[in-house]
């Protein structure tokens, strides 16, 4: 970029022209479209309503801008030799060497203007783009733009945050209130728009899923709702760095659950999301992975419904999904399983001996089936028992993945014999989940190979 097009409010500001002849009366013209209180000086006596002479520099003092416009390059280096007199920024007409700024092509359309700059170089380019844009700005805008101005005073004072001005503009400027006002039905289209924004504000919830922890693996759904969320209420499973992408002057509850030691009760999660919906905001419950996947969305669902509250998904990638594709071991394969189960390793009230887990062991345990395990880590060895005892072979490949997809992910691969000792050997400290079955073994890791070696099933 060769320029900066700055732009310069001229409303009770006093803009000095010095000139003669077609350049002259085309400024004037330009510069009579601005709300600036003009002061001419036309030193060949050749335009109207000007002073016929040269300026004295108190005249040059209070100016804003001075613009010197004569096609006589001596006449111009004289005008702009006055013009330097005074600390106003100076444009000399088509002698760039002479001057502090260019004035850019513009496209006028009442308080919206647009100018093209070229930094001198190349005007009839910037005339060029001025037309294409000028195509593509009808002239219509000039009374969206008539409406925007007279709305923006009121909208500063409902909506002291920026922020949340600039979210109700984008709204307002697709709402059928601009369409109004592109017709040229400035106060009809303002009570309209006023008559939208006063209305309380009702409140929603979005449950959305963060994904296993790759910030990249978001979807843009998920990432458009952080950058517009006025609440958010995350937990322990959410990645580093997703709250990073979050909306910075976003309200952040942390309701850290972790296993067996829930921070937050799940009732009082329930009472946050309702009590901030109530108030009015968009409120995102981030949640680890999806929401429907062992994550209580059902439970939050249900009671923001019993509240009345709007409530809207955005699924993730739930950790089976993430953790397998991290390790590029296929849940499912046409050699080695033909279907993938996901379960729970943890009972409803957390406690696994006593209240063993409600699940179909045969069913689990038939071979050329995946069993993708959440929360496991506790119960493993009781899943692994079971397991065995319904069948299953006590060599069947079993890959543990650790923080799936973030940047500290740790993988072993063991067999279903040996997992549960090996996860009291070196336990998990994030979030691990266990693949077991015949595509476990598929997992390829220079320093698990020999490992992978000895525990390979023969097919
Ligand atoms: N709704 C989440 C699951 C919540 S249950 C989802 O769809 O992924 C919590 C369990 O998910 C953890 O105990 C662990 O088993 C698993 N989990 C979540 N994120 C994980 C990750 N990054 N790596 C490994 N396991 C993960």
């Amino acid at each position: 970029m060769l320029a900066l097009p700055l732009s310069w409010p001229l409303e009770n500001r006093q803009v000095v022209l010095i000139g003669a002849g077609a350049w002259a009366t085309r400024k004037l013209t330009l510069l009579r479209r601005t709300p600036a209180t003009l002061h001419l000086f036309a030193p060949l006596a050749d335009l109207a309503d000007a002073l016929p002479r040269w300026p004295q520099p108190a005249e040059l003092a209070d100016a804003a801008l001075i613009i010197v416009a004569f096609e006589d390059r001596a006449m111009a280096e004289k005008g702009a030799a006055l013009a330097r007199t005074s600390r106003a920024p100076l444009n000399v007409v088509d002698f760039p060497d002479l001057s502090d700024f260019h004035v850019p092509a513009i496209i006028d359309r009442g308080s919206l203007s647009i100018g093209v700059a070229t930094g001198g170089t190349a005007p009839v380019l910037a005339r060029e783009t001025r037309r294409k844009i000028e195509a593509a700005v009808p002239p219509s805008e000039t009374h969206v733009a008539a409406f925007a101005t007279a709305l923006s005073p009121r909208l500063r004072e409902i909506f002291p945050n920026t922020d949340d001005r600039r979210r109700v503009w984008e709204t307002l400027l697709q709402s059928p209130a601009a369409e109004v006002a592109r017709t040229g039905r400035i106060d009809e289209a303002l009570a309209l728009a006023l008559s939208h924004i006063d209305a309380p504000r009702t409140g929603v919830v979005h449950l959305v899923g963060a994904g296993p922890g790759d910030p990249e693996l978001l979807t843009l759904k998920a990432l458009r709702l952080l950058s517009e969320a006025d609440v958010i209420v995350y937990d322990r499973l959410v990645g580093d760095g997703i709250m990073d992408l979050a909306r910075r002057d976003a309200d952040r509850f942390y309701v850290g659950k972790e296993r067996s030691n829930h921070s937050v009760p799940q009732a009082q999660i329930h009472e946050l999301l309702v009590e901030q919906a109530r108030l009015g905001k968009r409120v995102v419950r981030l949640k680890g992975g999806d929401p429907f996947v062992f994550g209580r969305g059902g439970e939050e669902v249900e009671a923001l419904r019993q509240a009345g509250i709007d409530v809207h998904i955005t699924p993730g990638v739930t950790a089976a999904l993430g953790c397998a594709a991290s390790a590029a071991v296929p849940l499912t394969h046409r050699d080695h399983a033909q279907s993938v189960t996901f379960i729970t390793g943890h009972a409803k009230d957390g406690d696994s001996e006593n209240n063993p887990l409600m699940l179909d062991w045969s069913a689990l345990s038939a071979p050329h089936h995946t069993l993708v395990v959440y929360m496991g880590v506790a119960t493993a060895k009781i899943i692994s028992d079971k397991l065995m005892s319904h069948g299953r072979m006590p060599d069947t490949p079993v890959l543990v993945i650790e923080n799936g997809t973030r940047r500290n992910e740790r993988r072993m691969q063991v067999s279903l014999c040996t997992l549960a000792d090996a996860l009291h050997a070196t336990p998990p400290e994030g979030p691990a989940l266990v693949i077991i079955g015949e595509v476990a073994g598929l997992y390829q890791d220079t320093a698990a190979a020999v490992i992978t070696e000895t525990l390979r099933i023969n097919a």
